[in-house]
């Protein structure tokens, strides 16, 4: 019988990011443009990411007199990034969270074994006691997703959030069922992957795109 699980996932389908999903999709999108619309995208992730997060009352003063407001403890966030497409929404996040601190996760697939391996980790320390937001642009088999986030919950990591830009049906499955307690946020949810593990009809190789190589 097929595996039910809790986990949410929030496709963000406001019109601004369906508009610079189609420019980002478009493989007449140059590496400069791709990159700018990915930071784009990702403040607009960013901005849903962040609706359920506490903020403490603080006690300012306005030219006219004192008075009290609500603020993000940034410094209680953590971006991860998986290696190397995750770097592009990380920019993003950074621009409108930037007292958060950031982690870096590496991560190939092993050709004979298909397994994904480490190859590179650098976390902030407390990791329990941050709210942690990994990204990569594209969940694909989840394979990467699923073995970060389980590094990161061997780390101490307890609040974790995944965003992404593109998911894969096959991937959300897979993700959502190894980590239903981590909340899904991506601004699509695609056809298919293909035989090559390419999410169609997606964006091709999202690190190549932003990065110009092949
Ligand atoms: N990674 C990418 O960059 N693109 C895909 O379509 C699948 C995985």
């Amino acid at each position: 019988m097929e595996k039910k699980t809790n986990a949410s996932v929030e496709v963000v389908d406001h019109p601004l990011i369906q508009h610079k999903l189609t420019m980002i999709r478009d493989q007449g999108t140059g590496a400069a443009d791709f990159r700018q619309l990915l930071r784009e995208i990702s403040h607009l992730l960013a901005y849903e990411v962040c609706r359920d997060f506490e903020t403490e009352t603080v006690t300012i003063e306005t030219p006219l007199e004192v008075t009290t407001g609500p603020k993000l403890e940034g410094r209680k966030l953590c971006i991860i990034s998986i290696l190397r497409a995750g770097n592009g929404l990380l920019d993003g996040m950074l621009d409108l969270i930037p007292a958060a601190r950031v982690g870096h996760i590496g991560l190939y697939r092993d050709p004979d074994t298909k397994v994904p391996v480490e190859y590179y980790l650098k976390l902030p320390d407390n990791l329990n006691e941050r709210r942690c937001i990994v990204v990569d642009p594209m969940l694909a088999t989840g394979g990467s997703a699923i073995a970060a986030v389980h590094r990161l919950k061997q780390c101490g990591a307890e609040r974790i959030k995944f965003v992404c830009v593109v998911a894969a049906p096959e991937g959300l499955k897979a993700f959502t069922q190894a980590h239903p307690d981590v909340q899904v946020i991506t601004s699509a949810i695609d056809r298919e992957l293909d035989d090559d593990s390419y999410i169609r009809p997606g964006l091709g190789d999202a690190g190549d795109r932003m990065f110009g190589t092949k």
